[in-house]
């Protein structure tokens, strides 16, 4: 359920502290440490869940209550409403793809540009 050596899994059980934005039953939200835009949230599972490489069918409820979250938790964050203002979902896997916390995990990134480019 969970990795004793993962530090999200220490955000979850509040042993590491964080900026929380949201949490439910299977589901924990928090500013990121290092943020890249105005607005940056990770969303993660409670579940330990290495990466999007490790996602099996029963996982499908569960993403699919995290892409649902998103939009409410951006809003709720700051973020101005589609199609204006709006926000970038990141969900980096493995090394090449730029995953460096391997519990999976959601970015959420908005607010005024340019942070943005391309
Ligand atoms: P990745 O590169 O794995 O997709 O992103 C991991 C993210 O987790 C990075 O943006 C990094 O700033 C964030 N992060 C790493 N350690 C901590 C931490 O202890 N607390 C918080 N709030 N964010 C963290
Ligand atoms: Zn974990």
């Amino acid at each position: 359920m969970s990795d004793s050596n993962c530090i999200f899994c220490k955000i979850i059980a509040g042993q590491i502290p964080s900026r929380k934005v949201h949490e439910d039953e299977h589901v924990f939200a928090f500013h990121d440490i290092a943020p890249w835009a105005p607005v940056h949230f990770l969303i993660i599972p409670k579940l330990h869940v290495p990466s999007m490489a490790h996602l099996t069918p029963e996982h499908q409820g569960l993403m699919g209550h995290m892409m649902t979250l998103a939009p409410k938790l951006a809003l709720q964050e700051g973020c101005k409403p589609y199609p204006d203002g709006g926000y970038r979902i990141v969900l980096n896997t493995g090394a090449e793809g730029g995953q460096e916390v391997h519990h999976l995990h959601m970015h959420v990134m908005g607010g005024p540009r340019p942070w943005l480019k391309g």
